[in-house]
Order: structure tokens, then sequence, then C-alpha cells
């Protein structure tokens, strides 16, 4: 089969690569349709991670089952499914409590697995013509008949919408309150885009590429670019001086400033200064864990400069990590199919695999217009 294969720092080639295949009884084969590239991806894209050359990139998939294994009951050949990209076996302590992200049995060194990802498991991802579903049954939604027409909606499920509702579900946010998401990425515009549907008074998005934040404006969000003045100081205009009562890391350690260096604590401490006292944030931007024993060019930059005074003194609370996919992907799934939820307003190029490697070279460097891509492997 074709596969888009990560073979070092910025290099990533579509090549022929062995067959995806049933490989237990709980597993299901699935035809990919649709695949995303992911800001998640560039942790990998930019060499930041120990991921080895080889691996077959894509973890935000959806497709047609072709297969299934002996044990697989529920999900049948045709069904045309989503996968969260979170992969979980259902049935250990975190999965029986609904947290899919934190599955002990696939990954339980980093607590949880995914497709095509480092330090998740050996997984392969779907970027690829098939891919391999452990525990299928679990591991599946099930799509509606408009799978096909809506499918750019649909295979938003896999990751950025919920991980986008499940920010603002760690920030404690409550229809009527305001919200602030630092980072107008694809994951930042669907936290605003949550927060919206939940019903909050004002919603503010912090960035300083034009085309990403007309897409906030485009759905009802205040613009705050953060190159034209502290964006603080213009969180605190829009709240009368109060700050907003729910704030939404969506950026993660590569955090970097209107010119373009890094400071990896930034959006952090930007945001208890923009988030009023006792309320809440939510943090779903990546911060890898701090290893020593990484090469000083791979930057782990798990440990940062936090005001936890600031923090403790504003009496706030924070709630951090990877999304539960499966805790939300029902309910947002049924916002879509009855037309109350367009995730797809953020994708801006649809290639076929073969263009892959132009799609992550150009959305790795935020190139203007390019938000969001979309894959189709199988044509
Ligand atoms: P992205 O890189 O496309 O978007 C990040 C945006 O943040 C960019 O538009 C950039 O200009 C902006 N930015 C950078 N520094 C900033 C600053 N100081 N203030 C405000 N904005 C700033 O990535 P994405 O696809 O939107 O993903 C965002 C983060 O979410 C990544 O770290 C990704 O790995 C993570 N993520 C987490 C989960 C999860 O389950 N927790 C799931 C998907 C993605
Ligand atoms: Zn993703």
């Amino acid at each position: 089969m074709k596969a888009l294969i990560y073979n070092g720092t910025r290099e990533v080639a579509v090549q022929d690569v062995p067959d995806a295949r049933i490989e237990r009884p709980t597993d299901v084969l699935v035809h990919v349709t649709t695949t995303n590239i992911c800001g998640s991806d560039l942790h990998m894209y930019e060499g930041r991670t120990d991921l080895e050359a080889g691996r077959v990139l894509g973890h935000e998939n959806m497709g047609e089952v072709v297969e299934i294994g002996s044990a697989v009951d529920r999900v049948k050949v045709g069904d045309m499914v989503c996968l969260p990209f979170n992969i979980s076996c259902g049935h250990c302590k975190n999965c029986e409590a609904g947290l899919t992200a934190f599955c002990l049995t696939l990954n339980p060194d980093a607590a949880g697995a995914a497709y095509g990802f480092a330090g998740m498991g050996p997984y392969n991802g779907g970027q690829a013509e098939l891919l391999r579903v452990p525990y299928g049954d679990f591991n599946c939604l099930r799509l509606p008949e408009d799978a096909r027409e809506k499918e750019t909606d649909y295979v938003m499920l896999s990751d950025i919408f919920p991980t986008g509702w499940h920010c603002t579900e760690l920030a404690g946010m409550r229809p009527g309150e305001s919200v602030v998401v630092y980072g107008a990425g694809p994951v930042g515009l669907m936290a605003a885009y949550s927060a919206m549907i939940r019903g909050a008074s004002q919603v503010m998005v912090v960035d300083r590429h034009p085309d990403r934040l007309r897409l906030a404006e485009q759905i009802g969000a205040i613009a705050i670019d953060d190159s034209k003045g502290s964006p603080v100081d213009q969180v605190l205009e829009h709240t009368r001086g109060e700050g907003a009562d729910r704030g939404c890391e969506c950026v993660g350690y590569q955090a970097h400033d209107p010119q373009g260096v890094e400071h990896p604590e930034m959006t952090m401490n930007d945001l208890v200064k923009s988030v009023r006292p006792t309320g809440g944030i939510g943090v779903v931007g990546i911060f890898l864990p701090q290893d020593p024993g990484a090469p000083d060019d791979m930057a782990k930059k798990g440990e940062i400069r936090f005001d936890m005074g600031l923090f403790w003194f504003k009496g706030q609370k924070i709630g951090t990590g990877q999304a539960n996919v499966k805790a939300y992907n029902r309910q947002l799934r049924n916002l879509i199919h009855t037309g109350r939820a367009k995730p797809s307003f953020i994708v801006s190029h649809e290639l076929p695999l073969e263009q892959a490697p132009e799609g992550y070279r150009h959305f790795d460097a935020r190139d203007e217009g390019w938000t969001k891509v979309v894959l189709h492997p199988n044509g």
C-alpha cells in the first residue's frame, strides 16, 4: 500500500510499504478515505521527538471497514467509521471511567496510545491506503448515511473537534461565560467554536496570523492580534479589566513571540494574567516530558518558567492532557449530522496522498491560507 513515511527531520515521503492487516482477532481493517495533517504531527516532522524513521504518520482518520477480525461483532464490513486518535482497550480502569486517552493496557508507561505517534506505542498511522484499528469494536465510531457527503466534517471527530471541546471542559466553562483562546490553529479554532456552541457570551482568540484570525472572526469570536500589542492588555480591555472567565491553551511548548522566538512558557503565563481570579484554564497544547537523555537539538521542553505564585494568588484552576475523544465524539457526531455544527470551516486544502509532503511543508511553515490539510489516500 502507499503510505506517508517519516524518514527524519522534515523528511516525509509517500512510499510503498506492506499492507496493514488484521493481526489480532479484535482488529478491524479500514480503507482510509480521509485523514488530516495535525499540529501534533509537526512535533515529529520537526524532529522534536524520538520517533523512529519508517513509521507511517496520521492519527486523524476516517474510512470504510473492509475486514474484521474473528472476535469483532459490532462493527461490520462496509461501515463508515471515524477513529478516535486515542487507541484504547475499553476495559482497563481508566477506559471504564471514560478516560480513554490514558488507557493503561496499551501503553501503561506513557498512559495512552495513538496511531503514528512518538512515545504512544508502536501503531502505524492512517496517512495510508489502509489502517489497522486495534480493539475495533471499541475504537470505531460508526457514522450515519451522510458520512461521505460530510467527510471533511466527520473526520474532525477523530481529534480536533473533541479536543477543542475538551479544552473548554477542562477550563470548567459554563453557558454565558467569556472565554479566551490562545492559538488560532485548528485546535484553537475548534476550542473557540466549541465555546460558541456551548453558549459563551464572548470568545476571544489570540494569534498573529491574519488568515487564522479571520476564521476566528467568521465564527463570531473577537480576534486579538498579539503582534499589535500585549494580548493580556487586549483581553483585559474587552472584559472591563476583569479577565476572561475561562482560558484555553491551544499552542503548547512551541509558543513563540510574534518575531518567531520560542518561549515555551509564554502562553501559560499570559493565560494566568488573562483569566479572572478563580477562573479556569484548560491546556490541550502539548508539553513534551523533560528528557535529560534527549539530544540538545531535540527540544523537549517539559519544564517551563511558570508563575506559580500569580496562579496561586488568583486561585485559578487548571486541567490538562490529551482529549478523551470517545467521551465526546458521539454527541459531536450528532451535532454534525443534524447540521448544528460544521467544523470543516477550517479546511483550507484537500489533497491526494501523493501531495502530502507539500501539505506538511506549507502547514509547518504556517503559510498564509494553509489552515488545515485533509488528505485522500484512496483518491
Ligand atoms: P498549530 O501549530 O497549527 O497552531 C498553533 C497556533 O498557535 C499557530 O497559529 C501559532 O501562530 C499560534 N501561536 C504560537 N505562539 C503563540 C502565542 N505566544 N500566543 C498565541 N498564539 C500563538 O497547531 P494545532 O494543530 O492547532 O495544535 C495546537 C496544539 O494542540 C499542539 O501542541 C498540538 O500538538 C496540540 N494538540 C493536542 C491534542 C490533545 O489531545 N491534547 C490534540 C490535538 C492537538
Ligand atoms: Zn491531531
